[in-house]
């Protein structure tokens, strides 16, 4: 959170600062003698003043142009990098910063902060990347890209403000390794003792009275409740640092979810909930339900991503199971939608609500909402958090929409597989089975038109 500020703290005296250098820099030649020489000294102290704080600043502080050229590359930038100054000033970005993922593998242009930042206009935070120095050196860098614009709100270029953060990383790594370490460990005993406390409550096995049933059968759910709690601080700890197992294929999410349905479902009849499958706005009609079954099937798109199946579910999963636990009475629907760029899952409720304050901080690690609806169900505050890490893996959204006291609709975005892809993935996994999938060195970006409104 620190990081976050001091790095926000920094762009915007950096943003002010280069922006008034850039801007003054170009418009100089238009003015008349008298006022030249005043403005010279302006510009001169103006021009000293933004050197003085960017090179005081120990963050790397990066100017790029609209064409790519670094314009200036501060101390604190050639700290990091190993780049001099002088070296890096007039090249292309992207001869110098050469990012790596967490496998050591090294990142697509396209995917980086600063090409995103380029491509969208917007400004692209990551905080888990790797960085190669000029010396080939791989370090933990957090970068913050924010693109500048002129009065005419056409882009000039962007500025990047990145720091080293290596060691925070590795203590992060290091937490993460005691939490996986010490919650799989802690699994087996709990999980005999909870098969213990099963025995003890079969009437087939063990005789006890009332009141050790409602003792025991307490204490079960108890250790249910701990058994669960470590399984996701597990899951959690192996999403943080990158060892989530993950097997992509190819997927048509329509059968994926429509199957998928038939198991959820008992999750919200169980609670007396309505539930429904919608594809597009069409309710599907289920063959499962004598009453629906046999009419008129509705064509629908072939909706291909490319996502390991079993981490899907866990999503969606994860997010019904949810819909059901917050929503007391009414109805939960699952549904499916899409564009051209985007497959979109979404799960909507018609229960509790989440009020507006709490949303920003729903995916977080541990986050849960604390009013009097939530404090009696129970929860361990990890499963959006997870949900959200196994959704960015394939480089997708999940996000919500909520009303207090109406329900709330969680959506997930992946980005759509066109057909013709689809076949040729699935003709590459069939082919290379056990080698290094074709599919995995594709990426598809996710189009933007299906979007979170906030
Ligand atoms: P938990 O184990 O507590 O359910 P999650 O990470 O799955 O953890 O959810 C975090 C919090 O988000 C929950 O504690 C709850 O307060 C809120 N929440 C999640 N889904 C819903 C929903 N459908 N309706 C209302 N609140 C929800």
């Amino acid at each position: 959170m620190q990081q976050y500020i001091i790095i926000g703290g920094g762009v915007v005296v950096v943003l002010g600062g280069l922006v008034l250098w850039f801007a003054l820099k170009h418009h100089v030649k238009d003015k008349t003698a008298a006022s030249t020489s005043k403005l010279a000294n302006t510009l001169r102290n103006e021009k000293e003043k933004s050197n003085i704080i960017l090179s005081a600043i120990q963050d790397g502080v990066v100017l790029i142009d609209d064409q790519q050229i670094i314009r200036h590359f501060n101390q604190g930038a050639s700290d990091i990098t190993g780049w001099s100054t002088q070296e890096a000033e007039g090249l292309d970005w992207r001869s110098v910063f050469k990012f790596t993922n967490t496998k050591g593998e090294e990142i697509p242009t396209e995917q980086t902060s600063i090409a995103k930042s380029f491509g969208s206009g917007q400004t692209v935070r990551d905080n888990s990347v790797n960085m190669l120095t000029k010396s080939n050196n791989t370090i933990a860098a957090s970068f913050s890209v924010s693109p500048l614009v002129d009065n005419a709100k056409h882009p000039t270029g962007l500025v990047a403000v990145f720091r080293d953060v290596s060691e925070e990383r590795a203590e992060q790594n290091q937490r993460a390794e005691f939490i996986s370490t010490a919650s799989h460990e802690m699994r087996t005993p709990v999980a005999a003792i909870e098969g213990y406390l099963s025995l003890a409550l079969n009437e087939k096995v063990a005789t006890i009275d009332d009141r050790a049933r409602g003792y025991l059968e307490k204490a079960h759910s108890s250790t249910q409740h701990l058994g669960q709690l470590f399984q996701d601080l597990l899951t959690s700890a192996k999403a943080e640092d990158g060892r989530l197992t993950n097997h992509p294929s190819v997927v048509e999410m329509g059968a994926f979810v429509e199957q998928l349905t038939q198991d959820l479902r008992f999750s919200a009849e169980k609670k007396g909930l309505f539930m429904e499958f919608l594809f597009g706005n069409t309710a599907i009609k289920d063959a499962s339900h004598p009453s629906e079954a046999g009419e008129s099937k509705v064509i629908r798109p072939l909706y291909y991503v490319h996502v390991d199946p079993d981490r899907i579910r866990e999503v969606i999963t994860n997010i019904f199971d949810n819909a059901c636990k917050y929503t007391a009475e009414g109805k939960v629907s699952l549904g499916l939608t899409g564009n051209e760029g985007v497959v979109q899952v979404y799960v909507r409720d018609t229960g509790a609500g989440i009020p507006p304050e709490d949303i920003p901080h729903l995916f977080q690690k541990f986050y849960r909402v604390d009013n009097s609806a939530t404090r009696t169900i129970g929860g361990t505050g990890l499963g959006l958090f997870i949900c959200r890490k196994i959704v960015e893996l394939y480089q997708g959204r999940i996000w919500v929409e909520s009303e207090l006291n109406k329900g709330s609709t969680f959506y997930i975005n992946l980005p759509r597989l066109s057909t013709q892809k689809a076949e040729q993935l699935m003709a590459a996994e069939a082919g290379a089975q056990g080698t290094v999938s074709a599919g995995q060195a594709t990426t598809v970006s996710p189009s933007v038109s299906i979007t979170p409104s906030s």
